[in-house]
């Protein structure tokens, strides 16, 4: 038995920010704005988990205005929810993601992300997908002013 789940989200970026994505800090002159550090890359993984499990979406778990989450890190709601998905007796079989931003390049940090996310996944490196892309200088994306994410994850009975 097995049970799909997709998730996305968009940040904006502003300066003054630190650009977290999938659990790690790179260099770039703006960052996600948002209640917690603006990781839309676990935000949109986490969405991806709970729609799997039918358990509606990050803003029900997390809602932005309980202070408690006010600059958390996002890997606590990965955590979180890996917990749940555990409960319910599911396992991970794979993930794939698609980050869509202007700057910073993602691709020399790849390796980085994999390393903070797979054991939080309980994967292989080889498990966790991770692509990203610029939007060609077009829309908002393009513009830099916003860093758009998507995640499809697989889950299989424990
Ligand atoms: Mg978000």
């Amino acid at each position: 038995m097995f049970k799909v789940g997709f998730g996305y989200d968009r940040h904006r970026l502003v300066a003054g920010r630190a650009f977290r994505l999938g659990g790690v800090e790179i260099p770039a002159e703006r960052g996600p704005a948002g209640h917690s550090d603006g990781d839309a890359l676990i935000h949109a993984l986490v969405d991806a988990l709970l729609g799997a499990l039918g358990e509606g979406d990050i803003g029900r778990l997390f809602p932005d205005t309980d202070p408690r989450f006010r600059g958390a890190a996002s890997l606590s709601f990965l955590e979180d929810v890996m917990g749940r998905v555990e409960d319910a007796g599911w396992k991970v079989v794979n993930v794939d993601t698609v980050t869509v931003v202007e700057e910073p390049r993602i691709a020399p940090h790849v390796d980085r992300i994999r390393d903070v996310l797979c054991p939080v996944l309980g994967l292989e490196r080889a498990g966790l997908g991770i692509k990203a892309k610029s939007a060609e200088g077009l829309g908002e994306v393009g513009e830099g002013r916003a860093v758009d994410c998507w995640a499809v994850v697989l889950l299989e009975r424990a």
